[in-house]
């Protein structure tokens, strides 16, 4: 693994908006509080969210690529790109998706990955939702081998000059909990990430009782991570890819 020292760019890529928040908010803060640059990439406009049947259903991604914008920029993120897929859409154009993630690879040149396990969490299954496994099938398949072989998508070269790039780890979203190798404590910036996540607000049908739902959902990671009591984490799987 390395050190936040010495990483100076993390590329998130997230299938919905709110992802990144609900997830990594805490750690992503406190990743831009040390001067890491962090990008986020949005596959899907999260069309299929909301609670509120008065919104009208074609507002839906413009409102919430409005609330990525804002959450993210409470965290620090210095950029966010929407590739403005229909949620649910991920698995049926893989080859268009693989090139653009490649890209997006080549151009932010990260050392740093953050982006969904593609992998079944039984103990979550709810969260498993099958742009979240997808999304992470083509981040590492756009990791390795394209994003750092010259020869592959060799036009990326030729025609765009998008040299090679080789992303030396991967952290990895609800990855299931014999898999998980690492916690962030995120106690200092747990107010922070609860903001961001309430800016999502076209999602949020209970806000007063959010800051407790997400410190009861991470509660667990506390004695996991071997922390003092009262501490709060995120989890993570960090798979070495360079
Ligand atoms: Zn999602």
């Amino acid at each position: 693994m390395i050190a936040d020292r010495d990483v100076e760019r993390v590329l998130v890529v997230v299938a919905h908006p709110d992802d990144a928040e609900f997830w990594a908010g805490g750690t992503v803060a406190g990743w831009t509080d040390t001067g890491i640059d962090v990008t986020y990439c949005v596959l899907t406009d999260g069309d299929g969210g909301g609670f509120d049947p008065d919104v009208p259903r074609g507002e839906i991604p413009r409102i919430r690529r409005a609330e990525q914008q804002e959450s993210a920029s409470m965290l620090g993120v210095c950029a966010v790109r929407f590739l403005g897929s229909s949620e649910g859409s991920l698995l049926d154009a893989p080859r268009q998706l693989h090139e653009d993630l490649v890209r997006m690879i080549r151009q932010v040149r990260p050392q740093r990955v953050l982006t969904w396990s593609p992998e079944w969490n039984w103990q979550r299954f709810r969260s498993c939702h099958p742009d979240h496994l997808a999304t992470g099938t083509a981040v590492l398949n756009a990791i390795y081998p394209d994003a750092s072989n010259p020869f592959a998508l060799i036009h990326l070269l030729q025609d765009e000059g998008l040299e090679p790039w080789t992303v030396q780890e991967a952290w990895l979203l609800n990855s299931p909990q014999r898999e998980i190798n690492h916690y962030v404590d995120i106690t200092d910036t747990f107010d922070r990430k609860v903001a961001a996540v309430l800016a999502h607000a076209s999602q949020i049908k209970d806000p007063d009782g959010l800051a407790g739902r997400l410190r009861e959902r991470i509660a667990p990671n506390t004695a996991a991570a071997g922390l003092p009591e009262g501490r709060l984490a995120e989890a993570f799987q960090v798979v070495v890819t360079g």
